[in-house]
């Protein structure tokens, strides 16, 4: 029977490298992302019968809530979950936006907890169920000019850490996975001065979450923390 594993933020970085890593382990993967061409791009490279794109925006009660509909037409139950869909902008608190704040909380914050709470239906059906939430280092440290994705992050990791607790007596295991800086499209909007070079690739993260997985059912990876081996960029 084949893994089937639901992938937010799919279309791209860490996201795209988990859809990527999950076929190749002969997984069926559920591909959720915001832009419907840039989705419908990034999954394009795949044979038939081996990813299912929908286009949904994690912000939004309403999208998160009719993906699910769809999702729930088409399959009995889901296993593995990966709530990666996030943005953030690196600017003083100072000069941060309510836009900015709250497009990066509803993402991050909300998003996870949407869509956690819609799949747990089907998760419960699964005998090897697993939930990873993508947090990130800013989810643990104030690095300056975070303001808004440290609240989401620390938001982020704060929830995990509650529903890894509530979910254990019905055998769900939820991991944090926090990564330092990984060179994705992620920068390509940040000013940041950091060297893509020295950074994480989005497949160690992949390979990291494999990782989780494949332990036997007592042994629960709670967190796992990666850094670039140059260390904080
Ligand atoms: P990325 O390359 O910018 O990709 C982000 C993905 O999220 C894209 O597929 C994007 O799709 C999707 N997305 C954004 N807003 C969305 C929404 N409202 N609904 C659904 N999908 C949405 O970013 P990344 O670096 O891979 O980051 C993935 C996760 O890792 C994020 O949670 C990020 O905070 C975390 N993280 C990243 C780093 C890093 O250094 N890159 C480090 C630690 C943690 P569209 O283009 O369609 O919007």
């Amino acid at each position: 029977m084949k893994t089937v594993v639901l992938v937010t933020g799919a279309s791209k970085g860490i996201g795209a490298a988990n859809v990527d890593r999950w076929i190749r382990d002969g997984a069926f993967v559920i591909a959720l992302s915001r832009i419907k061409k840039t989705l419908e791009l990034s999954v394009k490279k795949y044979p038939k019968g081996k990813v299912f794109p929908i286009v949904c925006d994690v912000s939004s009660p309403a999208s998160v809530e009719e993906s699910c509909r769809i999702i729930k037409t088409k399959f009995k139950r889901v296993d593995v979950i990966i709530n990666n869909a996030g943005t953030g902008y690196f600017e003083p608190i100072e000069k941060t936006s309510l836009e900015h704040w709250q497009t990066t909380i509803n993402t991050i914050l909300t998003g996870t907890f949407l869509m956690t709470k819609a799949m747990l239906p089907l998760l419960k059906k699964s005998k090897k169920a697993h939930i990873f939430n993508i947090c990130s280092t800013a989810s643990k440290k104030g690095f300056i000019n975070c303001g808004s994705y440290a609240a989401a992050k620390f938001g982020q990791l704060g929830f995990t850490e509650v529903l890894r607790e509530e979910l254990r007596p019905m055998r769900i295991k939820v991991t944090a996975i926090i990564p330092g800086a990984v060179n994705t499209p992620f920068w390509e909007k940040q000013a940041s001065g950091f060297d893509l070079s020295k950074m994480l690739h989005a497949g160690n993260v992949a390979d990291a979450i494999a990782y989780a997985y494949t332990q036997s059912n007592n042994n629960l990876v709670e967190e796992i923390v990666l850094k670039p081996a140059c260390g904080d960029l």
